[in-house]
């Protein structure tokens, strides 16, 4: 019987170099590697044609000085990044024949879902094809020259429209899915973070009426045009850019100084914890930077770990550990979604999560007065010497 056997490798008869050599020639090629990112470049594979592309990645230097982010080695990281670039989709999601679960759940569970779905579609549309540079709406001919005003005034119009959390960061393209980055042509990043109703997460695990996630995503997809629009009139080009995650928002958002990693790997702010969904716009303007901050949400974290224990997939691990680079907690996105899928968006993790139902005030006053050093340094230094403080 012929067994096919399909060859993966195929090696050279003849030895052409010897074992040191090889060594020594892929030492070199980290060196040139690693050359590339010391300065503020990034090197992605590009799938559709095949050769490395190089971009400049201000970001970078956020990223790596944020004592927030914990990247322990940032060779490992930067290395890692290059040779397996982050996906575009969830390989569950990344499926043509994939049941249309949240389509069916929004028919079934939203009051107006044809509103969702509608402003959905046409949003992610229009984003598309002023990525593509197609009907690109005018710009004003005249500038604001003040960025301190602009950004302040952007933010107040983006806070008018509900978005709750608003910073601006540079775009670290090691947290951008491959094969977007073409269309990121502008390095600032205003994050826009939209609330999902505090009263829908608290009735799952029956939403009824609404949705928590997709409320989330069809408000920003509704409202991230209008702040375009706005900062188009200012006199300055932009581009909206897609809620669906291909820039990765949470490491921008810490970066941007809106909250800390919780603990399954998306980030808390002091408006509204994890009950959050994130879109973006891109502006061809240096903006002043929002700098990353402790907000003592990782010491609340490390003590409470209430969505970890009661994720009915297991997606949250209970320990830290090494991941490109990194020690964090990468929640297992795979089963997260299955359970999204099946389980009416599921949710459970910020149902239960103190700082994100019960609010940040009220769950840090909950910690004890010593555990909150890193978020009122000036009353625990003076209490820690001795002196009294008042509540
Ligand atoms: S449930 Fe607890 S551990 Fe989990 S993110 Fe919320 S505060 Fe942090
Ligand atoms: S949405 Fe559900 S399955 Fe996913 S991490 Fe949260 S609790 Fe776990």
């Amino acid at each position: 019987m012929s067994v096919n056997v399909k060859s993966y490798h195929e090696y050279d008869k003849e030895k052409k170099s010897s074992y040191g050599e090889v060594v020594r020639g892929w030492q070199q090629e980290k060196e040139r590697m690693l050359e590339n990112t010391l300065s503020n470049r990034i090197q992605r594979w590009s799938y559709t044609n095949g050769m490395f592309k190089y971009f400049n990645n201000p970001g970078k230097a956020i990223t790596d000085n944020n004592p927030y982010i914990n990247i322990i080695d940032v060779e490992e990281f930067d290395l890692s990044i290059k040779n397996h670039p982050f996906p575009p989709d969830p390989p569950a999601f990344n499926n043509k024949n994939r049941p249309n679960f949240f389509g069916t759940l929004m028919d079934e569970y939203v009051d107006d879902a044809e509103w969702y779905k509608s402003n959905l579609s046409s949003s992610y549309e229009r984003i598309l094809k002023e990525a593509r540079g197609e009907d690109l709406p005018q710009v004003n001919h005249e500038k604001l020259l003040d960025l301190n005003v602009l950004k302040n005034e952007i933010i107040q119009y983006a806070k008018s429209l509900g978005f709750v959390s608003v910073g601006v960061t540079k775009i670290d393209r090691r947290f951008v899915s491959v094969e977007i980055d073409d269309d990121l042509i502008f390095d600032t990043v205003i994050l826009l973070g939209y609330e999902m109703p505090h009263d829908v997460v608290h009735r799952y695990p029956e939403p009824k009426h609404d949705t928590a996630a997709y409320y989330g995503y069809a408000h920003c997809a509704a409202y991230v045009h209008d702040v375009a629009d706005f900062i188009r009139s200012k006199g300055y080009d932009c581009r909206a850019r897609s809620w669906e995650g291909f820039i990765k928002y949470s490491v921008h958002a810490v970066n941007a100084g809106l909250g800390n990693f919780s603990t399954y790997g998306i980030v808390h702010t002091k408006e509204a914890g994890t009950r959050l969904k994130y879109t973006s716009v891109i502006i061809d303007a240096e903006l002043p930077l929002d700098m990353p901050e402790d907000f003592n949400i990782e010491e609340f974290c490390a003590r409470c770990r209430m969505c970890q224990k009661s994720c009915p997939s297991g997606a949250i691990p209970k320990e830290e550990s090494r991941y490109r680079g990194t020690i964090k907690r990468t929640t297992d996105h795979i089963k997260c979604f299955d359970m999204m899928a099946i389980k009416h968006e599921c949710v459970q993790c910020i149902r239960v999560c103190p700082i994100s139902m019960l609010g940040y005030d009220t769950a840090m006053a909950s910690l004890p007065r010593y555990y909150q050093y890193n978020r009122d340094r000036k009353s625990y230094e003076f209490d820690y010497l001795g002196g009294a403080y008042e509540d």
